[in-house]
């Protein structure tokens, strides 16, 4: 039993077979799905997705690629949609991204601190995406006080000392696909690092597959390789670790389990 705390299956890229990705994901043993919007617009679509599909779940927020086009009031409706469906459970994906710099730095910043606050006034863990950023990212995760709501570091694409840093904030790292890969020598060490009661797993799909899948369209159903990877680096069998990591993501997104776990 797999929970994926990072897809995109709201996004055009999924707009033709939905269904059969559904399948796919459950027939791989992944019982839970975390949609990821990006901006108002996708945070939107995301929550439409998860209120008709019983293994989905939303999160909403602004990438910090999508921050210049936040404007003022931006924040104020994503507090609507949040309290529009008891399906979203986090805010975000929300933080950094000094590689690509898509919005000013200063605009990132100022649009991922009024989601954290948003998300302490909600009670709403957060899921942060920092690329190039590590930081100013753990700086502003601080001051803002995440510690109060829990959240999820995605994709984490860090080093050994920044796993530890976001350990101490009370986060929980969520691998991605990346490990899977054979150069990936920083995220295996990241892997054997952080403890299984602070460890998630995720596509970011349609993005980043897994190794065999390099070069196509991610899915859901791909997440038990991951998963499997992340089990072998942890000495652990992939049966144990995927419940328990599943567990973790229930327990942060307060989502009750079925009954009979
Ligand atoms: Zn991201
Ligand atoms: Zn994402």
């Amino acid at each position: 039993m797999l929970f994926d705390t990072h897809a995109h299956l709201h996004f055009p890229e999924f707009a033709a077979d939905l269904p059969a990705v559904i399948q796919r994901a459950r027939a791989a043993g992944v019982r839970w799905m975390l949609t990821i919007g990006t901006n108002l617009e996708t945070s939107r679509a995301a929550v439409a997705l998860a209120d008709q599909e019983s293994d989905l779940y939303a999160a909403i927020g602004i990438h910090p690629h999508d921050a210049s086009e936040a404007n003022e009031v931006a924040v104020d409706e994503l507090q609507r949609v949040a309290e529009s469906s008891p399906r979203v459970v986090a805010i975000g994906e929300m933080g950094l991204d000094f590689f690509r710099n898509l919005s000013p730095r200063d605009v990132q910043v100022e649009v991922f601190r009024r989601q954290l606050a948003l998300a302490r006034r909600l009670g709403k863990p957060a899921l942060i995406h920092c690329r190039e950023a590590h930081p100013e990212t753990l700086e502003i995760l601080r001051v803002e006080g995440v510690r109060e709501v829990g959240g999820i570091m995605h994709c984490f694409s860090g080093d050994a000392a920044v796993a530890r840093q976001c350990l101490d904030l009370g986060l929980f790292l969520s691998l991605a696909g990346p490990v899977t890969y054979p150069s990936a020598r920083k995220l295996a060490e990241v892997a054997k690092l952080v403890p299984q009661d602070r460890l998630v797993v995720e596509t970011d799909c349609p993005f980043l597959p897994p190794q065999p899948y390099r070069g196509k369209r991610n899915e859901p159903a791909y997440l038990a390789i991951t998963a499997a990877r992340v089990a072998e680096l942890k000495g652990v069998p992939v049966e144990e670790l995927g419940p328990l990591m599943a567990t973790n993501a229930l327990t942060l997104l307060g989502i009750q389990p079925p009954p009979g776990r």
